[in-house]
């Protein structure tokens, strides 16, 4: 299969996009390249390979073949030009921003953001140089007030973590053309099988494949992911893109490399000097879990669609919030962006608070109470007292994370078990 024939459909393309057999043996799955180095031609190879004039491996910080696949596997499935891989989905919001931002830079992020980005963003970014204002991505007015002359991006998850709401992209896209700053989305929670973001007007998509790619709850890795279609050199303001790179001999990374330039950038020095590459190990077991991708994501939304209608009817619910369910504010945005279902990560409320929760928590017994989404198995966690913990209870709230609420992965198994143990962990709550 050609990598860039966007013909075939995407189950089709999450089992061979990217993998062909290996050339070495006719091993016909993805083998583990479990190998630091490479051997050199000669010393004229090995000079263009370390001035980027020849593409090829010398070290597995920068490139693997096992790490090769995944990204040329992800890059597909977005329909995108190219993709860098690395140890996690944190790791891959520092490659991506690291590349976009110099310091006294500034980003506009959404508000309604995964927990640890929020931290990441808000203090640790901020000790480098970078600032961080978070705000309501549906409200574009607010986000085009924010932008500054510093402003490098926006950044949105568009199917966010916890609480199922739904960024509307389009007018986002209009603001960030205005701008000519990239359009940034975080698409852990979505997967290409929800929503291509690229479609949409999208200039780079940053995975967790912690979650729902790997699938399985095995391995960390994160993807930045590159539409190829940013025009860096029309505002001057990426300087990293545009002017020479000394620690390469003065090559431009947006005009030697084109439309794979920010990709190359963010692996040439972002991967090289800070490290966080992903081992072939993990990378082996997140291209497993790709090849099913499309097949789990249906499951884990038709489950959760079923469980969170359940859980609306119960009596000691009082609110569910789900894209999928016509009382949520944002299922409308839902249908307009979303294909094949609307996730499987949703949030509802206790009418008895956070005591209630707690012991719902605990007494859930096919549910997982872990930190994580996107496994097989169902997860149930209360983010107040977990993975919103560092965050103020102002922003928790605003994140969707509230003293009473609960929020579920909702995994591939048997929806009618789920139900009959969600409905007993209630009775004890
Ligand atoms: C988990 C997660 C991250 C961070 O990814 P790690 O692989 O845990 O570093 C970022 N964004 C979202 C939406 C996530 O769910």
């Amino acid at each position: 299969m050609n990598d860039g024939d966007r013909r075939y459909g995407m189950e089709t393309r999450a089992v061979h996009a990217g993998a062909r057999p290996d050339p070495a043996t006719g091993a016909r799955q993805t083998p583990v390249y479990q190998t630091t180095s490479y051997v050199f031609d000669d010393i004229d190879h090995a000079a263009s390979l370390f001035n980027l004039q020849t593409f090829g491996y010398f070290y597995s910080r920068l490139t693997n073949p096992t790490v090769a696949v995944l990204e040329e596997k992800i890059a597909n499935l977005e329909d995108g030009r190219a993709a860098v891989a690395c140890a996690s989905g944190h790791a891959a919001q520092f490659l991506a921003f690291f590349t976009l931002l110099e310091p006294g830079s500034h980003i506009v992020a959404s508000r309604y953001l995964y927990g640890g980005s929020v931290t990441q963003f808000t203090k640790s970014f901020a000790r480098l140089g970078w600032q961080a204002d978070l705000v309501d991505p549906n409200d574009p007015d607010v986000v085009e007030a924010a932008i500054r002359d510093e402003t490098r991006a926006i950044f949105v998850e568009v199917l966010a973590n916890p609480g199922g709401i739904v960024v509307d992209l389009e007018p986002l896209v209009a603001i960030a053309r205005r701008h000519r700053i990239p359009l940034v989305v975080d698409n852990t929670m979505a997967t290409p099988c929800l929503i291509q973001p690229f479609h949409w007007g999208a200039d780079i998509v940053i995975h967790s494949a912690t979650k729902f790619i790997g699938g399985h709850g095995t391995s960390m890795g994160g993807v930045v992911v590159e539409s190829g279609a940013f025009d860096w050199f029309a505002s001057g303001k990426f300087p990293g893109m545009t002017e020479p790179e000394e620690a390469y001999h003065g090559l431009t990374f947006a005009e030697t490399f084109g439309d794979f330039g920010f990709t190359m950038k963010a692996r040439a020095v972002a991967l090289r000097d800070f490290g966080p590459s992903l081992s072939p190990a993990n990378a082996f077991h997140l291209i497993t879990g790709c090849e099913t991708l499309p097949l789990r994501m249906q499951r884990h939304c038709d489950n959760a669609l079923e469980v969170a209608r359940h859980l609306e009817t119960h009596p000691k619910v009082a609110w569910v919030s789900y894209a999928g369910l016509e009382s949520s504010p944002w299922h409308g945005l839902a249908r307009k962006y979303l294909k094949n279902g609307f996730g499987s990560v949703f949030t509802f409320g206790l009418r008895d608070g956070f005591d209630a929760c707690t012991r719902m928590v605990e007494a859930s017994g096919l549910f997982s109470h872990l930190a994580n989404i996107g496994d097989t198995r169902s997860l149930v966690i209360h983010p107040a007292s977990t993975t919103h913990r560092q965050l103020t209870s102002e922003q928790r709230a605003t994140a969707g994370a509230a003293d009473d609420t609960i929020r579920l992965s909702i995994g591939i198994e048997t929806v009618s078990d789920l139900i009959r143990d969600l409905d007993e962990a209630l009775e004890k709550a």
